[in-house]
This record gives C-alpha cells, sequence and structure tokens, in this order.
C-alpha cells in the first residue's frame, strides 16, 4: 500500500473528515483490520485565511511548500491537499515537487464525466468562485461551470468561514445552501458541485433536486483508491 500524504488544517474539521473517509474506503475494499497509510501534515488555518484575505497566494505558497516538501522527506508516495480553495497555488507549488500531487478538480471533473454532467453549478469559498482557477480546470474536461450571483457568494463564504469551519451547523444556513443550488439548477445547472470541503458536513446528497458532487468525498476516494491499486 502506497502512503498519502495529506496536507490539512484547511480547516480541521474537513480534514479530520478525510482521515475517515480515506480509512473508510480502505477498509471496506481490504477488508479485516486493513487502514490507509497517511502521513499528516496540518497547519494553523488562522495563518493562512489571513493571506487569502489580503490575496497574498506566493506567501502562502511560501508556507506551504516546506509542509509538501517535509511529506515528500518522510516517506510519502504522493500528496492531496485538503482543501479546494489552496490549489489555486497548485501551479506554482506542484512543479517544486519530486512526487504527484493528486487535484481535487481534476478528481472531480473525472466523476462529473463518468456521470455524464456537462453543466454543473459550483459552490465555494469567493476565493474559489471569482477566480477562473477551479473553473478552469473543469472546463478543460469539457464541464461548463455556472457561478452564483454575488449576494449568494458573499453568503456562501460567510457560512464557511464563520459557521463550517468553526464546526457550527445552522438549520437556516443549511436553507439558504439549497437555495443557492436552486437558483443554480433554474439557470441551467444539472448538477452541483460542493467545492469547498466543509460544504459536506452541511449539506448531504439527496437534499436537493439535482445530483451532488462532494469533493471531500471525490478527493478522499481517489487517493484511498491510488493507495492500493496494482
Ligand atoms: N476548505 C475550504 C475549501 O475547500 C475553504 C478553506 C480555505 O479557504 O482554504 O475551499
Amino acid at each position: 500500500m502506497k502512503t498519502i500524504g495529506l496536507i490539512g488544517g484547511m480547516s480541521w474539521e474537513s480534514t479530520a473528515h478525510y482521515y475517515a473517509l480515506i480509512n473508510q474506503y480502505i477498509q471496506e475494499k481490504l477488508g479485516g483490520l486493513h487502514s490507509a497509510k497517511i502521513l499528516l501534515t496540518s497547519v494553523d488555518f488562522a495563518e493562512i485565511e489571513a493571506h487569502q484575505k489580503k490575496n497574498e497566494w506566493d506567501e502562502i505558497t511560501a508556507l506551504l511548500l516546506p509542509e509538501a516538501q517535509k511529506l515528500e522527506e518522510a516517506g510519502a508516495d504522493f500528496i492531496i491537499i485538503c482543501t479546494n480553495t489552496i490549489h489555486k497555488i497548485v501551479p506554482v507549488l506542484a512543479p517544486s515537487l519530486h512526487i504527484p500531487l493528486l487535484h481535487i478538480a481534476e478528481a472531480t471533473a473525472e466523476a462529473l464525466q463518468d456521470a455524464g454532467i456537462r453543466k454543473a453549478g459550483l459552490l465555494g469559498t469567493k476565493y474559489t468562485l471569482q477566480d477562473n482557477f477551479y473553473g478552469d480546470k473543469l472546463a478543460e474536461y469539457g464541464i461548463e461551470t455556472i457561478i452564483p450571483q454575488p449576494e449568494d457568494v458573499d453568503c456562501l463564504n460567510r457560512i464557511i468561514f464563520d459557521e463550517l469551519c468553526m464546526a457550527k451547523f445552522c438549520d437556516a444556513s443549511k436553507t439558504e445552501v439549497l437555495d443557492i443550488i436552486s437558483r443554480l439548477e433554474e439557470r441551467g445547472a444539472e448538477a452541483v458541485i460542493l467545492a469547498c470541503t466543509e460544504l459536506d458536513l452541511l449539506i448531504k446528497a439527496g437534499d436537493a433536486g439535482i445530483p451532488i458532487f462532494d469533493t471531500t468525498k471525490i478527493h478522499a476516494e481517489k487517493a484511498a483508491k491510488k493507495a492500493i491499486e496494482k
């Protein structure tokens, strides 16, 4: 079995979920007492988010590249970053590594392709929604994305940072997110992508009228599958 290197802590809530999902997949596939070989480096999210707020992505790369290198030196066979937003820096970070990085949007695009989805609504932080890095990656796979209206982007960002990243789960916020999904559906979304690794803590498959693609589950399972493939 290969060793998966996780860069986590962004937020710790979703990283804990990744840890569980990867282990559940391995146990289900291999049975018995099998569990995943994982190296985890977990950062202080307050430092990262302070840079995100100021649009200081080079500073974030300077903080996270040494974390990735630590995983490499410790023997990870490949790396995953347990957040969608931080994939903005992957084009700069990945070329400095000697081991593969499993991209969350590529894993998600493959899952959408397998399901025959061509047009999907995107939910995530304002960084993921207002910048093209995520939508462009999906477009490489022939998937068109629909971004929520600006007031809905603000609403999602508030729910993600003020509630979900602090382990607060409110019914009113769940209703707000489901309303946003309905508006995306009205605009032609065949499915919705939870492109924030905390959103699946609030919204579950089957909660909306259209299929939900949960990037945390897709990414975690892709990593677990890669760890045990021959
Ligand atoms: N975990 C979130 C994501 O998947 C947000 C945290 C962040 O801004 O990195 O985008």
